[in-house]
């Protein structure tokens, strides 16, 4: 394959242009960097959509020993707790920064920042920019990002493989406009987000497949608890896509959900429509399974206050011919975060030699089974600090050695989102499960456009078939217990393709 080769003096690249790699770059400096975005820069970010807010335990009657306990409370048994601990005693001096850089938190009238209140958390303790935390932050980083002279941003451009020799990354191929061209250095830092664009209901933009977690695998990168996927339970149920989040602060009102009767079906649940978002999310699938469509209902608690309470969900919901003072708001679960990842160290060092990865494509342990809310724009900010740090302290030198025989096509989930949803959703079960990867491994090992989308989905299926007991995010109709003794999960690409051919072959013999 001839390839053209463009020189960028074995500066480090970071693939992703969210909150992390902004973040990544702008510590880097005055190190030259490469950052690549494969659109216009905050056209099919994550971070850009965060309404909420990024959790610091700033209050007065708060601390990082509080913020942790929440952390591990809501991970389920799996967060490890020496990075959640190094997280949340990082993320105060981070807001500071964020501050310093120009983020626009909201402030009480004397001054201080205000803090909200997010289900799971034991204080106030989420600085945010009234509801678009994620745009009013992700812009005023930007604009710092376009003043940094050492930062060189390469937009409309696709990473599409990491080049590795000898377990050591030495470049990568990446597609402009049709024209592959190889990038080499021996420093790559994946901040390329979630994995919601997998599932035809989704908050994230479509195009967040996972991509990063199918560019380390290919190039022998350990991945970690792939199987935990959070599902936001009320995102509005129309046709848009990306789906519109009703925030969860509506419930906090006192919203009710119902089924299309009008019958309150989490009533005698412990924590009613507060409870956790795995409980809430499942109840209402269970509902959507039955046949019946449901309801957020805010009409009793809020009516004709919805309008200033909730401005930009009002706005979202008058979009689509609702009006909420008056009506019930059909909402339905969408995928929403991603905890697992590439298995990252304390610096952000995945298993292959100049590696590293940030953000939501990253597994640091943080959220083991389930994220507390607003903690994944604080890990995004702490990390990406360390992640910076290292790349800074590792090699500058590099050299171009080989090109891949065969550059993968553009990717496309589309073909396997019904799949996917089907089989990864909010209850999943193991002869389905099966039955998927058998359909997935094909697809993955072949040369179409879903090939790295299936890739990613066969990883998550494998280590979701693995993990015979139901916990956190993760739901086993046929294992519904938690067990006791299970630990966090770790694969690799050999190992998840041993797995899948392991149990084609025992279907293939289960069915002669
Ligand atoms: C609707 C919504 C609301 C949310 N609210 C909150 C909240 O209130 N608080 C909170 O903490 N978290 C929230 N989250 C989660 C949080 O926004 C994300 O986890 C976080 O922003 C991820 O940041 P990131 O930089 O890792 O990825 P992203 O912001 O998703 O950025 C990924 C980047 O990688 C690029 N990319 C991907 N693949 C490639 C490739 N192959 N080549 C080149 N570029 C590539 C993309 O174009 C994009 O620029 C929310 C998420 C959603 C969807």
């Amino acid at each position: 394959m001839t390839a053209y080769v463009h020189d960028i003096g074995g500066a480090p690249v970071i693939i992703g242009a969210g909150l992390a790699g902004l973040m990544t770059a702008l510590h880097l400096a005055p190190q030259p960097v490469v950052l690549l975005s494969r659109t216009p820069l905050g056209t099919d970010a994550s971070s850009t959509l965060a309404q909420g807010g990024l959790a610091a335990s700033l209050g007065e009657d708060d601390s990082p020993d509080l913020h942790l306990a929440d952390t591990l409370a809501a991970s389920d048994g799996l967060c490890n707790e020496e990075i959640a601990r190094r997280v949340v005693e990082a993320v105060p001096h981070a807001v500071e920064n964020l501050i310093r850089l120009g983020a626009p938190f909201d402030r009480a009238l004397d001054g201080k920042l205000q803090l909200g209140l997010e289900a799971a958390h034991s204080r106030r303790r989420i600085v945010h920019a009234a509801d678009a935390t994620g745009h009013e932050l992700f812009h005023a980083l930007l604009a710092v990002v376009r003043r940094t002279r050492s930062i060189t941003i390469m937009e409309g451009i696709t990473a599409l493989r990491l080049v590795v020799t000898e377990g050591n990354i030495v470049g990568l191929l990446a597609v402009l406009h049709g024209n592959v061209f190889a990038l080499p250095t021996r420093r790559v830092v994946l901040a390329t987000g979630g994995i919601g664009g997998l599932f035809c209901d989704t908050t994230n933009p479509l195009s967040s497949f996972g991509h990063g977690l199918a560019l380390a695998a290919c190039a022998g990168a350990e991945l970690a608890d792939l199987e935990f996927v959070q599902f936001h339970p009320t995102a509005l149920d129309t046709e848009r896509r990306p789906m519109p989040l009703i925030s969860e602060a509506v419930r906090g009102e006192g919203a009710v959900l119902t089924d299309e009767n009008g019958l309150r079906f989490l009533a005698d649940t412990p924590g009613a429509e507060l409870a956790s978002r795995d409980v809430v999310a499942r109840a209402i699938a269970n509902q959507l399974a039955a046949g019946s469509r449901v309801y957020l209902d805010a009409r009793q608690c809020l009516g004709q206050k919805f309008a200033t309470r909730f401005p930009a969900v009002e706005g979202i919901c008058k979009q689509a011919g609702i009006d909420p003072a008056v009506e019930p708001i059909p909402v339905r679960p969408a995928a929403h975060y991603h905890m697992g990842g590439v298995a990252v160290d304390a610096e952000g060092r995945s298993s292959v030699g100049g590696l590293w990865a940030c953000g939501e494509v990253a597994c640091t342990g943080l959220h083991g089974a389930n994220r507390l809310a607003s903690n994944s724009l604080a890990e995004a900010v702490a990390t990406a600090a360390w992640v910076a740090a290292s790349v800074a302290g590792t090699c500058a030198g590099w050299q171009w050695s080989r090109l891949p025989a065969m550059v993968p096509m553009r990717p496309d989930p589309s073909p396997i989102r019904q799949l996917v949803s089907n089989a990864l959703g909010i209850v999943r079960d193991g002869k389905v499960l099966r039955e998927a990867i058998g359909t997935l491994l094909p697809i993955a090992v072949g040369e179409m456009a879903a090939a790295d989308p299936a890739l990613v989905a066969l990883l998550i299926a494998i280590a979701a078939l693995r993990r015979e007991e139901s916990r956190g995010s993760h739901y086993r109709s046929d294992f519904p217990r938690r067990d006791a003794a299970a630990l966090p999960s770790r694969l690799t690409l050999c190992t998840a393709f041993e797995n899948a051919v392991a149990l084609n072959w025992q279907a293939s013999e289960r069915s002669r």
